[in-house]
């Protein structure tokens, strides 16, 4: 018997029993600790689709999870039955051009958790037992509770978009947008030397979130532009709204860089793309994250980066479909975690 919260269709999440496979040789069986609730899966449940991945058929959510291993079958070295990890959700091939140029989530034939962006779609850890490969498990301190050790995915794409970014010291920063992607990539941009991090959001509550991820300024967008517009080295889109993308352009320098970090509507949309000629920008799209997970583990454990302003509620599991009506509200919301009880 295993429970899981499976998406069948938009609005249509259920907790409920899935089947479980024999544990197969090098992979590890691990119960489920806790999980963060991601914008992605918040798209799945509330349109059953994220961009251009649609569910066509059941799927368990989530990629965002730290639990204890309890089987082990056959070899997994480093590895003990007992031990709590966190879990790199990405498997990629290893051996196609883009894995051997250092760019696996890159990858056209990556394993990613909680994805429907393949069929069959690939069972995510919302579930809880979860299999996963030994490889994809980082062992954590003892220290380390689940829910913060759940984070290292989130804050590993936030560190993947600071190094595509390239050098981000004494810079002036802008993040549009501060949910949990935004509010990471506000430390993140900190913890990398930015000289100043602006961040920009609808909602107060969030700004305020943002305040104590280490903003140092913080302005409540709509209507006018952002101030300072036109004079960001680097901007961080991670609204995935196209208004938004209009105020990145906008607020961006002259021969500045815009990261496309946010999650946008698969349907094109118009923007004032004629400013990337003009302002000669260097616009460049981050995806998921490649080689970073074991690291961003560490910024967690060690302290350098605190993820835990950014949790606004946990709840058990077994509640998933009111955690997921609670992550879903803007207002109230910024990572919502499943816990196990
Ligand atoms: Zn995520
Ligand atoms: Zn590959």
């Amino acid at each position: 018997m295993r429970f899981a919260a499976v998406i069948h269709a938009a609005r249509d999440l259920r907790f409920e029993c899935v089947a479980e496979q024999p544990l197969a040789q090098g992979w590890v069986r691990l119960r489920f600790g806790c999980g963060g609730i991601c914008g992605s899966d918040l798209h799945y449940f509330l349109h059953g689709r994220t961009g251009s991945f649609a569910v066509v058929e059941p799927l368990v959510l989530g990629h965002e999870f730290a639990g204890q291993v309890i089987e082990i079958a056959g070899a997994a070295e480093g590895l003990a039955v007992g031990d709590r990890v966190a879990v790199n959700p990405s498997r990629s091939c290893g051996t196609c051009a883009r894995c051997r140029e250092g760019r696996s989530n890159l990858c056209p034939d990556v394993f990613f958790m909680g994805s429907a962006s393949k069929r069959p779609h690939m069972q995510g850890c919302f579930a809880q037992t979860i299999d996963v490969r030994a490889a994809q498990c980082v062992k954590i301190p003892a220290h380390l509770p689940f829910e913060q050790a759940a984070l290292a995915e989130p804050l590993s794409v936030c560190v993947h978009a600071a190094n595509r970014a390239g050098d981000l010291a004494g810079r002036k920063v802008l993040v549009i947008g501060t949910g949990p992607i935004g509010l990471f990539l506000a430390s993140v941009a900190k913890w990398r030397g930015a000289g100043h991090v602006a961040a920009t959001d609808l909602e107060q509550s969030a700004l305020d979130r943002a305040g104590a991820m280490g903003a140092d300024a913080t302005h409540q967008a709509g209507g006018a532009a952002v101030p300072g517009a036109g004079t960001y080295d680097v901007v961080f889109e991670a609204s995935g709204s196209p208004r938004g993308v209009t105020s990145a352009i906008e607020a961006v320098r002259r021969g500045g860089i815009l990261m496309q970090v946010g999650n946008l509507p698969g349907d094109p949309f118009p923007v004032p793309f004629n400013a990337v000629m003009s302002k000669e920008l260097d616009v460049r799209g981050s995806f998921r994250f490649a080689d970073v997970y074991r690291q961003a583990v560490s910024l967690i454990a060690d302290g350098t980066i605190d993820v835990t302003p950014a949790i606004t509620a946990t709840l058990p599991l077994s509640r998933a479909v009111e955690a997921f009506e609670l992550a879903s509200d803007r207002r109230r919301s910024a990572k919502v975690v499943l816990t196990a009880e």
